[in-house]
């Protein structure tokens, strides 16, 4: 009952500041990418000496390797409750798996979705339906129910949690109206799958993309988990290697089954298993995982709320269920330079820009002064109650100080 969260690599790491003294880093840049478990860095250490090309070859560590990467389509499955029949196919992340499965929909296949979602979830659709998020998260519910019953879809393409806001979409209640109308689901869960249980089953949704860098795992890989039909009867469109069953005369190619037909290449082994493994650890130990992002959470929000002309970013109102990512704007000061001073004076890394989401945070931060950019502070597993506390002391050092705060790059150096 005493156990904390699971720890992760490189806690306490020392950072430079402009001055040349060394800070402990304040990593509030989790939704960018999470850090590694330490129990995926000593999983990886484990198999390094191991690993070979998987399904191709006899020897002892292609065994092993192919062993340990057809297992972890079994946590894949686990984590995401998905049942045994669920095809996993291993990708390189989130984008990768979307374009495979956009690549794979019927040929009439007509896709929904709603505009503020990251690019990655927006762009791999041609001409799809795009409904305008609406200002209450209950009315998203209507939006879709009205548009799928004005023109049926094959598939709705749904957000967990926002990478701007963190706001958690209703997913439940929107896949079952689409399947009410006849569609299927995809979950975009990269920004919900590294802060609560994601489960297919109970949410209703079919299919679900995720990535291993945001999930505590290193960076190069991706799932996508769902029925195996559609998957089955398309073409891959990334074509070598392992991708065939037999090449014959005349180039004719016999495809090989899904997954396998859709990750051609030597597949990352490495990578997938760090990714199980994170998946793993996360799934036995959700209570202290989110226990510990709701105090950092709650702390960061009060500390946010007392920094003068700073606006949070909210889809649906700051009071709307979200995970540990709040973007802001501030009076008077460029997102771009409150990220540089943040990280030159203080260690602190956020990000800053429009996250891939240029609709949402055009809208959202435009709906506060017209700006088309934002601060993103996003705490996890790597995340201390002190870096929140330093965030909040250096913004209101920095509202304090306004524009006339001025950097650039010298020389691969910050220079005030
Ligand atoms: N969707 C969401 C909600 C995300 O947060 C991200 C990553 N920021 C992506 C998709 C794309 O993930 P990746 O860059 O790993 O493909």
């Amino acid at each position: 009952p005493d156990q904390g969260p699971p720890a992760v690599v490189g806690a306490g790491q020392r950072v430079p500041l402009i001055d040349g003294r060394l800070i402990d880093y304040a990593n509030l840049d989790h939704a960018a990418s999470a850090p590694s478990l330490a129990a995926v860095r000593a999983a990886v250490d484990e198999l390094l000496p191991w690993y070979a090309g998987v399904h191709r070859g006899a020897g002892f560590p292609s065994r092993v390797s192919t062993r340990v990467y057809e297992n972890a389509r079994d946590a894949l499955r686990r984590f995401v409750g998905a049942g045994p029949d669920a095809a996993v196919v291993f990708t390189r992340n989130t984008t990768d798996s979307l374009n495979l499965l956009a690549r794979a929909l019927p040929s009439d296949a007509s896709v929904v979705l709603f505009d503020t979602e990251h690019h990655a979830a927006l762009l791999p659709w041609r001409g799809a339906r795009h409904l305008r998020t609406p200002d209450r998260a209950e009315d998203a519910v209507d939006v879709l129910d009205r548009a799928l019953a004005e023109r049926p879809a094959c598939l709705v393409v749904l957000t967990g949690a926002s990478n701007v806001t963190g706001e958690v979409w209703p997913v439940a209640a929107l896949a079952e109206v689409a399947h009410r109308h006849g569609a299927r689901v995809v979950l975009d869960a990269a920004q919900l799958a590294p802060h609560r249980p994601v489960d297919i089953t109970a949410l209703g949704v079919d299919y679900v993309a995720l990535s291993g860098h945001k999930l505590y795992a290193p960076f190069g890989v991706g799932a996508l988990v769902g029925p195996g039909d559609w998957l089955q009867a398309a073409e891959p469109y990334l074509v070598g290697g392992g991708a065939t069953k037999v090449v014959g005369d005349g180039f004719a190619v016999t495809w090989s089954d899904a997954p396998h037909r859709h990750e051609a290449g030597s597949p990352n082994v490495v990578g997938v298993h760090a990714m199980a493994v994170a998946c793993t650890t996360l799934a036995g130990a959700w209570e202290q995982v989110v226990a510990h992002e709701e105090t950092l959470l709650a702390r960061l929000r009060s500390a946010l709320a007392h920094v003068p002309g700073l606006t949070e970013l909210a889809l649906f109102g700051p009071d709307h269920d979200r995970v540990g990512v709040v973007s802001f704007t501030l009076d008077g000061v460029d997102a771009g330079l409150a990220a540089a001073v943040l990280s030159a004076e203080h260690g602190i890394g956020v990000r800053d820009g429009a996250f891939c989401a240029h609709i949402a945070v055009r809208r959202l931060a435009g709906r506060a002064r017209g700006d088309t950019q934002a601060v993103r502070a996003s705490v996890g597993l790597g995340t201390a109650p002190e870096h929140v506390d330093r965030l909040g002391r250096a913004l209101r050092l920095l509202v304090a100080r306004g524009p006339r705060a001025h950097y650039e790059v010298v020389d691969g150096r910050w220079s005030p």
